[in-house]
Parts: structure tokens; C-alpha cells; sequence
């Protein structure tokens, strides 16, 4: 395969949640597999709605989830394009001025559906003179401008959806500007996709409608349709859209409730695949498996309770390099080995770099067999066989013996061995707290 470009276009109207990064997910993985690039395009031409901060937060987000890419561009930087194109389409009558007001359109869609016919936009600006335009014009009226479709069946191979088919005669010519002059994203999107040589538009499933027109106009401007893959939709357990709940299911919450972006990538890159969801220790390993016609047809169910476990069970496998910088203190690989298959989000390591460093208060059980237990701490240095040896000496078994002195050392009931703690805890606070001191 040649080198791909890609593209991931969020407006930024809004902060990216778990439905719309998986498009930018498997783009990002496609363009690693096969090496190639990655842009990122901000659809910001919807000035009312677009905000720098929310292209702040987009950036922020997909960095955080180790998406990074070669080139960023703005559409409201690239507007000249848009004019030109625009007037290339009108030059080959693909593009002609309709002066409708919203309420005839309306009237005309009514009238037509109530006949049980299509609701498709019947071509009356076509048949428009030019001295019908001008007296438009002079009333006031300003134009606003439709893509003259080709009344023919449009067909492409779908990555995901396979070989797929829109009749075009049956569509509605597509506004493309507006009667302010402001152009919608269907075509704004056609004429970047050409200027940046892109060879394959992942999206989400909710574009197919746009792709039969969309294929047309990159003929109308004389160039190669992209390769289409659409991706299925994320829906809820009860199979419904995930956009009610966007807001608790922002990138940046799941970052704030302590989510590994690792976690939020393996879960996208799986869920409705033909492969298992699994906890991966780096994205390489997603990239290595992507694969479009391994997704399913079918919409993905997304639950927040798999991505909790999935959170817990990625920590369980992390190497010390990829959380170090993440936690404070440095507290040393062996302290990593140990905790990470007791936690459920990193920031549980915190209390347990608590145990090991103290001061905690101890909880004191069976106190006369934990004074005895003190006098009998092996010397240092400890390591992994220590606990086995001093446990042995105490003349009990089982709970009677493990858990006053679990509780004591750890003021918990339960965590990580207590064989990889107890280095790690050191002699003179293991003294203290079996004797019922904080420390
Ligand atoms: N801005 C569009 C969106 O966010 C991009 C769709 C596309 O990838 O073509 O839905």
C-alpha cells in the first residue's frame, strides 16, 4: 500500500468524548501501520460555535492519548480555497443559486410528502432567468447555492461496510453555501481532502449519507474519490447513542477520573471487532492488529463498566516506565511490582506509597501476639523471602496469622502481597506498627 494520509476532523464546538476519538483512533492507527500521515483538521468554518478553547482542549486530549499528528490545519485559514472551488462548480453549472426562503421549502417538502412522494428539493432555481434573479436580488433575497447532483447510482467499497450503493437521483441537490456566503462542512471537507491528498476518510457511520454526494463533488473538481471506512457508531447498554451522556464521557473526565488513555485505546480499538478486548502496555501493539475488516457492521456497546476494568486490568501489566513520571515521588519499580495488580486507576498507588512510607496508624487486632510478632522481625536487609521466614516462627496458621498482621502493618484489610510489601515497609516501621505505634 502507498503511504495513507489521513485525516481526524473535529469542529471544535465541544470537547472530544469517547464516540468521536474513535474515529480518530483508528485513523491514527491506520496511518502507523502503514506508515503514513496523520493530520489533524480543525473544522472551525461555524464561527459562532467554534471556540479556541475548545481547539486547546481537542489538542490536549488526543495528545494525551498518544495521538499526535504530522500537520494541523484550520478551514477558517482556508477559506480563498473554498472561493475557488466554489467558483470552479458554478463555472461547470454544478453549483446554481436558489433563493427559497426556509418556509417554501418547508411548504414544498409538506405538499410533496403529504402526495406520498419524496421530499426531495424539485430544481425550481434551475429554472430561474436571469431576470428572475435580478428582481430576487433587488427584493432582497440573496442566493444560497445547491450542488446539482448527476442522477446516478454512486457506489464505492466501504473499508468496513463493504460494497455500498446511493442512488443520487433519489437525494436532494445538497446546499453547500449558504445565503450569508458561509459554506457547509460537506463541501468545505471535499476541497481539503483533495488540497491534502488524502487517501482514506475514516468517520463515523453517521457520514454515509454525505458520502454519495461528497463522491461527486470530487469528480465535479476533477479529482479521485478517498477510500471511505465507516465506522459504526458507539451506542449505551440500552442501545442507545452516547451523545446524552458526551459530557461524563469527555476525554478530559476520563483523564480526570484517573482512565489510562491506554485503557480508553485498547476498549475503542476492540469494541465490535472480531478481536477480544485486552489490556495492551503500548498503542504499537493496537497498531499491529488494525484491521477494517475486522470491525463489525453492528453498532458497539459501550459500557463504562468494561473500561473500568479494562483500567485495572491495563495497570496490572504496565511496565514502571510508562506510569514513573506519573507518580510522586518516584517510589522505585519495586514498589510498582508490587502494587499495580491491586489497583483499579493509578491514583490508588497514592495510598499505598502511604503504607509503605508512612506514618499510617497502625490497626491493632490481637495486640499481645503482635508484641511478641515485633520481637521476632528478622535483621535487614529484607527482600521477597522475608515474609515467608518470619511468619514461619510466630506459631500460628492461616487468618489467625496473616490478618492482625495485615491490618497492623498496612492498616488495611486487604492489598498487595504482603511478601513484596515488607521490604519495602523496612524493619523500623514494621517494629513500630506491630507495637501499635504510628509510623
Ligand atoms: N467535522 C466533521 C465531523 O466532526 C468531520 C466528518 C468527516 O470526517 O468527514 O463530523
Amino acid at each position: 500500500m502507498i503511504a495513507p494520509i489521513v485525516r481526524f476532523a473535529p469542529s471544535p464546538t465541544g470537547l472530544l468524548h469517547v464516540g468521536n476519538i474513535r474515529a480518530a483512533l483508528f485513523n491514527w492507527l491506520f496511518t502507523k501501520r502503514h506508515g503514513g500521515t496523520f493530520i489533524l483538521r480543525l473544522d472551525d468554518t461555524d464561527r459562532s460555535r467554534s471556540k479556541s478553547e475548545f481547539e486547546v482542549a481537542i489538542e490536549r486530549d488526543l495528545l494525551w492519548l498518544g495521538l499526535d499528528w504530522a500537520r494541523k490545519e484550520r478551514q477558517s485559514d482556508r477559506i480563498g480555497h473554498y472561493d475557488a472551488a466554489r467558483e470552479a462548480l458554478i463555472a461547470t453549472g454544478r453549483l446554481y443559486p436558489c433563493y427559497e426562503t426556509p418556509q417554501e421549502l418547508d411548504f414544498r417538502r409538506k405538499r410533496l410528502l403529504a402526495q406520498g412522494r419524496p421530499p426531495v428539493y424539485d430544481r425550481a432555481a434551475l429554472k430561474l432567468s436571469d431576470a428572475d434573479r435580478t428582481r430576487l436580488e433587488s427584493e432582497g433575497r440573496r442566493p444560497y447555492w445547491r450542488f446539482k447532483l448527476a442522477s446516478e447510482e454512486v457506489r464505492w467499497d466501504d473499508l468496513v461496510r463493504g460494497p455500498q450503493h446511493i442512488d443520487e437521483a433519489s437525494q436532494s441537490d445538497p446546499v453547500l453555501v449558504r445565503d450569508d456566503g458561509t459554506y457547509l462542512y460537506s463541501f468545505t471537507s471535499v476541497v481539503d481532502d483533495i488540497a491534502f491528498g488524502i487517501t482514506h476518510v475514516i468517520r463515523g457511520e453517521d457520514h454515509v449519507t454525505n458520502s454519495g454526494a461528497q463522491i461527486q463533488m470530487f469528480q465535479a473538481l476533477g479529482a479521485n474519490a478517498p477510500v471511505f471506512a465507516h465506522l459504526p457508531l458507539l451506542v449505551d447498554a440500552t442501545g442507545g447513542g452516547l451523545s446524552k451522556r458526551a459530557g461524563s464521557l469527555a476525554v478530559a473526565d476520563l483523564r480526570e477520573r484517573s482512565i489510562e488513555a491506554l485503557a480508553v485505546c485498547a476498549l475503542l480499538a476492540r469494541l465490535g471487532t472480531a478481536d477480544p478486548v485486552e489490556p495492551v502496555a503500548a498503542l504499537d501493539t493496537l497498531v499491529e492488529t488494525i484491521d477494517f475488516a475486522r470491525v463489525g457492521r453492528a453498532a458497539a456497546r459501550f459500557s463504562e463498566e468494561e473500561l473500568a476494568q479494562l483500567n485495572a486490568r491495563t495497570l496490572h501489566i504496565l511496565p514502571y516506565e510508562a506510569v514513573r513520571a506519573r507518580l510522586a515521588q518516584d517510589p522505585g519499580e519495586a514498589f510498582w511490582l508490587a502494587v499495580r495488580g491491586n489497583l483499579v486507576t493509578l491514583a490508588d498507588a497514592a495510598g499505598w506509597a502511604d503504607v509503605v512510607r508512612g506514618p499510617i496508624e497502625p490497626a491493632i487486632e490481637d495486640a499481645t501476639f503482635l508484641t511478641d510478632a515485633a520481637t521476632k522481625l528478622p535483621p535487614e536487609p529484607w527482600d521477597d523471602t522475608t515474609w515467608k521466614a518470619f511468619t514461619s516462627t510466630l506459631g500460628r496458621k492461616g487468618r489467625a496469622l496473616f490478618h492482625p498482621l495485615r491490618l497492623a502493618l498496612t492498616a488495611r484489610e486487604t492489598g498487595p502481597e504482603m511478601a513484596k510489601l515488607l521490604p519495602l515497609i523496612g524493619r523500623a516501621k514494621a517494629e513500630a506498627r506491630l507495637r501499635g505505634q504510628r509510623a
